[in-house]
């Protein structure tokens, strides 16, 4: 178990974090701020799955903004036909 001074730190370091992993992740926190933050990641389950959740969120909306460079949506969908050919 933890002691009461570390679970102290520990849920003063989770208010904080909790707020700013969005931050953290667009690189927005200070040299600190960032310790700070992979600090609590490195002993908090619960960040961590707020982390990998906005994460995939914001991978998500990378691949739905348009196509502006090297993004062949014409090929993906052609190769997705392609492929329901093959079922055929
Ligand atoms: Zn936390």
């Amino acid at each position: 178990m933890r002691g009461l001074l570390n679970s102290e730190r520990f849920r003063r370091d989770h208010r904080w974090a909790r707020g700013r992993v969005s931050d953290y992740l667009d690189g927005e926190l200070a040299p600190a701020g960032r310790a700070r933050m992979e600090r609590h990641l490195g002993e908090c389950a619960e960040c961590r799955r707020l982390l990998d959740g906005l994460r995939r969120i914001l991978d998500g909306l990378h691949r739905l903004s348009p196509p502006s460079d090297g993004v062949d949506a014409l090929g993906i969908a052609a190769s997705v036909r392609a492929r329901l050919g093959e079922l055929d």
